[in-house]
């Protein structure tokens, strides 16, 4: 059985990056190797999430975090390949509009917390809030090192309302990162992706790994845990994300709804 307890961050502990490899690949040999359990997962979680969603008790946020090229994208298509799409949505959070920046940081996160019934991933977050926001001083050091405390409290609040979260944080290397926006350069069908703009956050690579270890280290609670998903290796990285994903939704005491008074008296005309 895969160990994903490993990859959880512990409540209160601090990260260091530099302990976690990037290039992990849990002794997988390859794609092919573990190409049997992603299949298995990918059933299993279909049959989960119809539970999910015919119960209408519980929901599941999904939040992923990355560098440039960490494999956001691509971990959302392979997830999502899984789920069936009218009981999940995927919601992206760009730089805030100037309405958004009217109001607190949480707002434009809260409105897009899952309904009952409902999976929902997140590509970026209001992580971004002490990410980006930190690393460009984009707000005074005093605003981000409150948000910390105000992130924990809003996912508490959520999760209190019937919704499971999990963080997943997709680490490539630094290399890895200029071997995937090399090949942006070098692939036509990969153009579109290129933003000169990475090459910028790229250059602050150093003052992301602190924003990130801050984040993981103060962020990870019982009621919203973290993961540092080793990502350099996509196949072993979906591996990870999709039984982690398994696992949180076997734990969620997920059952079929009973049967409504007297179902089994009726009759279906002919
Ligand atoms: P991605 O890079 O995630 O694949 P994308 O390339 O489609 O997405 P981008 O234009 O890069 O989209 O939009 C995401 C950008 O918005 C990122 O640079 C991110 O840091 C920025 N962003 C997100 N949330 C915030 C925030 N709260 N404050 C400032 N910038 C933010
Ligand atoms: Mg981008």
């Amino acid at each position: 059985m895969l160990d994903t307890v490993h990859y959880r961050v512990p409540p209160g502990t601090a990260v260091f990056l530099k302990s976690y490899d990037p290039a992990d690949d849990g002794n997988f040999t390859g794609k092919d190797d573990v190409e049997d359990d992603l299949k298995k997962n990918t059933k299993k979680l279909l049959e989960l999430q119809e539970k999910l969603y015919a119960q209408g008790k519980h929901a599941l946020l999904i939040i992923l975090q990355a560098m440039d090229a960490g494999g956001k994208d691509s971990t959302i298509a392979h997830v999502m390949n899984a789920f069936n799409p009218q009981g999940c949505s995927v919601v992206g959070f760009k730089a805030p509009t100037a309405e958004e920046l009217a109001h607190d940081f949480l707002w434009r996160i809260h409105q897009k917390t899952p309904r009952l019934g409902m999976v929902t991933i997140f590509n970026r977050s209001h992580y971004e809030d002490v990410l980006v926001v930190r690393v460009h001083n984009l707000v005074p050091a005093a605003v981000w090192q409150q948000r910390y405390t105000s992130i924990n409290d809003f996912e508490r609040l959520v999760a209190d309302s019937g919704v499971t979260i999990l963080k997943f944080f997709l680490y490539i290397s630094k290399d890895e990162q200029k071997k995937r926006l090399q090949d942006r350069i070098d692939d036509p069908t990969k153009h579109w992706k290129f933003n000169p703009q990475d090459l910028k956050e790229r250059a602050l690579w150093d003052d992301y790994m602190l924003a990130y270890e801050a984040a993981l280290s103060k962020c990870s609670t019982t009621w919203a845990p973290w993961y540092v998903i080793p990502a350099n290796h996509n196949w072993y990285r979906n591996l990870l994300v999709s039984t982690i994903i398994r696992q949180t939704m076997e734990g969620m005491g997920l059952e079929w709804p009973p049967a409504p008074d007297g179902l089994e008296k009726i009759k279906i005309p002919d």
